[in-house]
Parts: structure tokens; sequence; C-alpha cells
């Protein structure tokens, strides 16, 4: 499957017609444990569902033909994943190198619930490739980064990183929850390990919590794969068929996703309501170049900071009818959100605050013309409110 492209890898790998039906969609194994053959003997190496499951080991094969890896594991939640990945591969007193601008919750697991278990972390503008270095303990073992980022959508060159992470003996751990693989495939730009939420792009219509490891190689196999078995974050069947479901889609609905980003990046441009559009399709953006470097496309998230400020700001959030107010993104449904008293209120008042004159967009791929509207409509509600 792995010379096949992305589209069809989407639709294909993992996603083999029932061998003793012949369902053309692998069916929904739900059952908590499996018939043994005599003590051991076990049918496809199925014991029980937090060992294994074949729907999770037909997810697992997806994920890890879309990044390319050797392997993947599908979890309940990114931040189930994300903590089974840090577990299996720190011990107490390693380090982590973590991107000043990633996901809350990841700087939340790593600082509320990894540091008490005695790991260190320090956050680093993964722009300036000197602070890295600068940052860098004998036992550093991870580089986070997270591009483009969330709500500012910066933009981080993957491989130079990679190079600098592993000239510091440590490996490099991407969550490209925000590009999807779609457009964005760290391991083939120097990254050892990716992450997601599937939660996000990749299950892509709002109904299901999950989460995967995807290992570029068998190194931390072993060691990741025993925290799923041991601590059982694993996804539940129907959540797992639920994603490879969404999966197969990914491709057709990212390209519309960012087309319809896009086309509302290049219409508020024009729209005095908004001094800055934080959109990486954009040329005026800081990491255009690099994003068109490593991205086949730009993405459906897109950030807007109105001109008359904070309260202008929360209002336009609560003021759009398509563009509906909720947590969460990658959907295909729009949602709007105001950063520093949703996604980002943990982090308000602090070093890693976001603008609080911005609202964050996860376009959806309803009509664009439509999308373009009710942004109209709701700027017009405040401004005469
Ligand atoms: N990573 C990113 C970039 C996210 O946006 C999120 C959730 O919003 C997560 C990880 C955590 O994923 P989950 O909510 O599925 O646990």
């Amino acid at each position: 499957m792995t010379d096949r492209a992305f589209a069809t890898r989407a639709i294909h790998a993992g996603q083999a017609p029932d061998p003793v039906t012949g369902a053309i969609i692998p069916p929904i194994y739900q059952s908590s444990t499996h018939v043994q053959d005599g003590i051991g003997g076990f049918r496809g190496g199925y014991e029980y569902n937090r060992a294994g499951n074949p729907t999770r080991s037909s997810l697992e094969a997806q994920l890890a033909a879309l990044e390319g890896g050797a392997s993947a594991l599908s979890f309940a939640s990114g931040l189930a994943a994300e903590d089974a990945l840090l577990r299996g591969i720190l011990r107490p007193g390693d380090h982590v190198i973590l991107g000043n601008d990633v996901y809350g919750g990841t700087h939340r697991l790593l600082t509320q619930v990894l540091a008490p278990w005695g790991v260190e972390t320090t956050m680093v503008d993964l722009q300036d490739l000197d602070a890295i270095r600068a940052a860098r303990r004998p036992r550093t073992k991870v580089v986070w980064l997270e591009t483009p980022s969330n709500p500012l959508l910066t933009i981080v060159d993957i491989a130079a990183v990679a190079e600098v992470a592993h000239a510091a003996g440590a490996v490099l751990v991407v969550d490209n929850t925000f590009a999807s693989p779609a457009l964005q495939q760290p391991l083939s730009l120097g990254a050892d390990i990716v992450v997601h939420s599937t939660t996000k792009y990749l299950g892509g219509h709002s109904d299901v919590l999950g989460g995967a490891v995807v290992l570029g190689d068998d190194r931390f196999a072993e060691a990741v794969k025993f925290q799923q078995f041991a601590v059982g974050a694993v996804s539940a069947p129907l959540d797992a068929w639920l994603t490879t479901r969404g999966i197969k889609t990914l491709a057709v609905r990212v390209r519309q996703h960012s087309e319809n980003a896009q086309a509302i990046a290049e219409w508020a441009v024009q729209r005095p309501e908004f001094e800055t559009v934080f959109y990486p399709g954009l040329a005026s953006h800081p990491g255009h170049e690099i994003a068109a470097r490593q991205m086949n496309g730009f993405g459906g998230m897109l950030s807007l900071g109105l001109t008359a400020g904070p309260s202008a700001a929360r209002a336009f959030a609560e003021a759009t009818t398509l563009f509906q107010l909720a947590d969460s993104l990658g959907g295909v449904k729009s949602l709007i959100g105001y950063p520093p008293e949703m996604t980002h209120a943990s982090v308000r008042g602090t070093a890693l605050a976001v603008p609080e004159n911005a609202v964050r967009l996860s376009v959806g791929i309803e009509d664009v013309s439509d999308l373009i509207a009710d942004l109209e409509e709701g700027l017009a509600r405040i401004a005469a409110s």
C-alpha cells in the first residue's frame, strides 16, 4: 500500500473486505474478548479488547499508512495518546523541550501530570533554532512541536528542528492535528514520531473522540504498546470504526477546508473590521514560505484579529450563525471560538496568553459564499449593537 497515492491509501489501507462474509467495509468488532482454541490458541492474535481489537487494528494500519510510519497505536483521546507516548519513552529525570505555543492540554499534561512524576519541561520558541540548542540539557529526550500552531497559525520548520533535535540526542515529536497527514507528513521531513487528536480532521465530523501515536520506526514500539495495554486508554471499537470512516474522505475534505479558508482569509484582509488575519496561505504570513515548502495546502484553520478590540472579538464570536460557537476543530461544520475564554482560558494572563482581540475559525466544508455571508452578517450585528 505504501506505493499508492495518499487518497488511495486513506481508503484502502487496513480496510480489506471482511474475509468471512465479503462485507466491503470491515465490520465493527463490538466484542470485549475472543474465544481461544485451547489455552493460548488466539485467533488472529486476539485475546482481550484492551490488548487488541480487530477494528482498532484496522484503524491503526490506516493511520500508519497515512503518515508513512512503521506502526501506529490508537487511543481514546489525543491526550491519552500523548500520555502513553511520553510515559513510554521518558523516565523520571528526563527533559522535554516544548514549543511555546503548543496545545494547552499538552502543556498541562507535561507540567501538571508528568512533572510530579519527575519529567522536566522547557518552553521554547521553536522558530529560533539557537534557543532550542540553548535549552538542551544532558537528559533532553524529546523536542515536541506543533505546526501550524493554535490559534495564531505559526509555522515551524520541521526539517530544521529535526536536525537540531537529533544533534542534541533527542527525538522529534510532531503533533500533526492541525495540518492532518493530507497536508503534511512530518516523518518524511525528519520527525521520529507523530501524534494526533483524531477527534479533529481525521474523524472529521465532530462525532468521535480519539488519538493516535504514529512511530517512524520500531525503537519505541514495544514501550508505547506496553503503556496502551497496561494503562488501557484504548479507543472503543465503534469510535475506531467511525474514525476509519472519516479518514476515507480525508483527502477531499481537507482540500475543501483549505479552499474555503483561503477564500475567507482573502475576504478578511479586505475588511477594515479585521486588523490582522492569521492564515499561512497568505503571502504576507511570516511562515508562508516554509508552509508552502512543507505542506500540500494551508489548511482550514484561521484566526482574525478585530480592529475594534477584545469586546468586539468576543461579541463577534457570539454573532454568527453557521459558524457555531464551540471548542474543537476539524469537522465538516464550521466553528468559531474566542480563545482567551475558551481554548486558551488556562493560559490567560501568562506568557502563553493569546491576543485578546482575536477569534479562531475552524472553517468547515459548507458552501463558502454562505460562510462569508454569515461572517458579514455577524459583523453587521455587532456594528448595530
Ligand atoms: N493536540 C491538539 C493540537 C489539539 O488541538 C488537541 C485538542 O484540542 C489535542 C492534541 C488533544 O486531543 P483530545 O481533545 O482528542 O484529547
